[in-house]
C-alpha cells in the first residue's frame, strides 16, 4: 500500500476509534502510528508499552471491528508493536525540560539513592518469604509474588494483591522487596504506604518556590527505581492532583519496564476515590486475592511461631487458638502472643487449659451480627436503632450510623454488599462511611475511644 493510502486508511481508523472508545483510552490512541498494511493486517507502532498492552488486552475486538468496517475486508486484523524510537519522539518535549534541570537532578540523585536504600531497609525484617506459611488460601498469591520477586517486570505487571486486613498483603509485598535486595542488590526497591506517598506529594507541592524543580525531585524519588511497592492504595485521596501524580508515577515506571506492586483491602473498582484511568491501569496486570487461612494453615502458623520462639505446646492448645481466630492472621498472632507471654511468665508449656484461661474467647467466638452492632452503637450514642438504620442526617445519627457501619465491617469481615443490604443502602455509600471512620480514627482521639468502648460493650475486647 502506498504511504498516502496507508495514512488515509489509518486516519479514518483512528477517527473512528476516538469516536467509539471511552475518553480515558484516547491518550493511548492518539500517539499510534501505522507503518504497514499487508493482506488485511495493519501494523501499528506505539512508544507507550502500556498503551500497547492495554489496547491489545481490552480493545482488540473493537479495533478489529473498526478495521473491518472501514476496509470492508472480513479478514482484517492488526498487530501493535512497541517502538523505542516512537517512545523517544513522544518524550522529546519532556527531555527538553529534563535537560534544563539536569544539574539539579544529578545533585539530587545521590540523595535519592540514599533515601531509596533507607526506605528499602524500612522493610520489616520479619516479612520474608521464609516466614510466610503457605496453605490453600494463600498458595496462589505466594507463588505469584515469588515469581515477581524472581523476575521483576517480566510477568504480572502490575501485580495487585487484595484481601481483608491481617491476611498477609504487606508481608508478601515486603517479601518481594527483601528477596530482590538479597538476590540482586543493584536493583532499587521502594516500599511506600499510600498515605506516605500522598503526604510526600502534598508537602512537595506546598513547599515549592520552584514548582518544576521540586516536582522533578518528587518524580525522581518515585520513578528512579526498579520496583515500587505501594501499600494500601484504598487510602488514596480523591484529589485530582494526587490522582494525576499517581498516574504519572505509574505510567513512567510501566513505560520504563519497571515492576509495580500494589495492595488494597478491595478490588480497584470498589475504591470509590479512584479515577477510572487509574482503575483500568491497576486492573491491567494480575489481581490476586488473599482469603482467610483454613484451619490447617492457622495451626501451621501458630506452630511456626511457637517453634521460632522455642516454646513447647500441646496440639489441642494450638487447635483451640486456631478455632477461635479464623478471620485475621494478625489477631491469631496476637492471641498466640498473649498465651505465650503468660506461659513464659508462669514457666509452663502452652496447654489447652492455659490457652482457654488466657483467651476466654468463648464469647468472642460467637459471631456478632450486624443487628447487635447497630443496637449497641445506637445505645452508646443515645439514638434509636430505627434512626441508625433509617435515613435521618442529623450529626448525631450520622455519626452513630457511620460508626456502626465501620464496626460491622471490622468485626465481621463481611462484604460491603451484605452490610449495604442490612442498612438498605447502596454499597458505595457503605464503603464511604466505613472509609471515613477508618481514616478519621487515626487522628481523632474521641472517635478511637468511642470505637473501643463500643467494642468493649460488644465484649470483643
Ligand atoms: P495485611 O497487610 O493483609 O493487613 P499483614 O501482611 O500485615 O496483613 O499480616 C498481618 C500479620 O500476620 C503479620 O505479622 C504477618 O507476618 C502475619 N501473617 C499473615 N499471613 C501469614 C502467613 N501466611 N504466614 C505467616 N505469617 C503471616
Ligand atoms: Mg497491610
Amino acid at each position: 500500500m502506498e504511504t498516502l493510502e496507508l495514512n488515509n486508511l489509518w486516519e479514518s481508523v483512528k477517527l473512528e476509534l476516538i469516536n467509539e472508545l471511552p475518553e480515558n483510552v484516547h491518550p493511548w490512541i492518539t500517539p499510534l502510528e501505522a507503518t504497514g498494511y499487508d493482506n488485511g493486517v495493519l501494523t501499528i507502532v506505539t512508544g507507550q508499552m502500556m498503551g500497547r498492552d492495554l489496547l491489545k488486552r481490552n480493545y482488540y475486538k473493537s479495533i478489529v471491528n473498526v478495521l473491518k468496517n472501514i476496509t470492508k475486508n472480513p479478514n482484517s486484523d492488526f498487530v501493535i508493536l512497541f517502538d523505542a524510537n516512537a517512545a523517544k519522539s513522544i518524550h522529546k518535549e519532556n527531555e527538553k525540560l529534563q535537560k534544563k534541570l539536569q544539574t539539579a537532578i544529578q545533585k539530587e540523585q545521590a540523595m535519592e539513592n540514599l533515601s531509596c536504600m533507607q526506605s528499602s531497609s524500612n522493610l520489616n525484617l520479619k516479612y520474608k518469604f521464609e516466614n510466610f506459611v503457605v496453605g490453600k488460601s494463600n498458595e496462589f498469591a505466594y507463588k505469584v509474588t515469588k515469581t515477581v520477586a524472581e523476575n521483576p517486570a517480566k510477568k504480572y505487571n502490575p501485580l495487585f494483591i487484595y484481601g481483608n486486613a491481617g491476611l498477609g498483603k504487606t508481608h508478601l509485598m515486603q517479601a518481594i522487596g527483601h528477596y530482590t535486595i538479597f538476590k540482586n542488590p543493584k536493583l532499587k526497591v521502594k516500599y511506600t504506604k499510600t498515605e506516605d506517598y500522598v503526604n510526600d506529594f502534598i508537602s512537595n507541592s506546598r513547599n515549592c518556590k520552584d514548582t518544576i524543580e521540586n516536582m522533578s525531585k518528587f518524580n525522581k524519588k518515585y520513578t528512579n527505581i526498579d520496583i515500587i511497592l505501594i501499600d494500601d492504595i484504598q487510602f488514596i485521596e480523591s484529589k485530582k492532583k494526587t490522582m494525576s501524580q499517581m498516574q504519572h508515577t505509574f505510567d513512567t515506571l510501566y513505560n520504563k519496564g519497571k515492576q509495580i506492586v500494589i495492595t488494597s483491602d478491595r478490588l480497584p473498582k470498589d475504591i470509590p476515590t479512584l479515577t477510572s484511568a487509574l482503575c483500568s491501569r491497576f486492573e491491567m496486570g494480575l489481581m490476586v486475592e488473599l482469603t482467610p487461612p483454613d484451619k490447617q494453615t492457622r495451626c501451621d502458623i501458630l506452630k511456626k511461631l511457637a517453634d521460632d520462639y522455642g516454646i513447647k505446646y500441646s496440639e489441642d492448645a494450638i487447635e483451640y487458638i486456631a478455632n477461635h481466630f479464623s478471620q485475621n492472621v494478625r489477631e491469631l498472632e496476637g492471641a498466640f502472643n498473649r498465651v505465650s507471654a503468660f506461659a513464659d511468665i508462669s514457666s509452663k508449656p502452652i496447654t489447652l487449659d492455659l490457652a482457654a484461661d488466657v483467651l476466654k474467647c468463648e464469647e468472642a467466638s460467637k459471631e456478632i451480627g450486624f443487628e447487635k452492632i447497630a443496637e449497641t452503637t445506637a445505645n452508646y450514642y443515645g439514638v434509636n436503632l430505627s434512626e441508625i438504620k433509617g435515613t435521618a442526617r442529623s450529626q448525631k445519627v450520622s455519626l452513630a450510623r457511620h460508626m456502626a457501619i465501620y464496626l460491622s465491617r471490622e468485626l465481621s469481615g463481611k462484604s460491603f454488599v451484605s452490610i449495604a443490604e442490612f442498612y438498605d443502602k447502596k454499597h458505595p455509600t457503605i464503603m464511604f462511611a466505613h472509609d471515613k471512620v477508618q481514616k478519621e480514627i487515626q487522628t481523632n482521639k474521641d472517635l478511637a475511644i468511642a470505637a473501643r468502648e463500643i467494642k468493649q460493650a460488644l465484649k470483643v475486647i
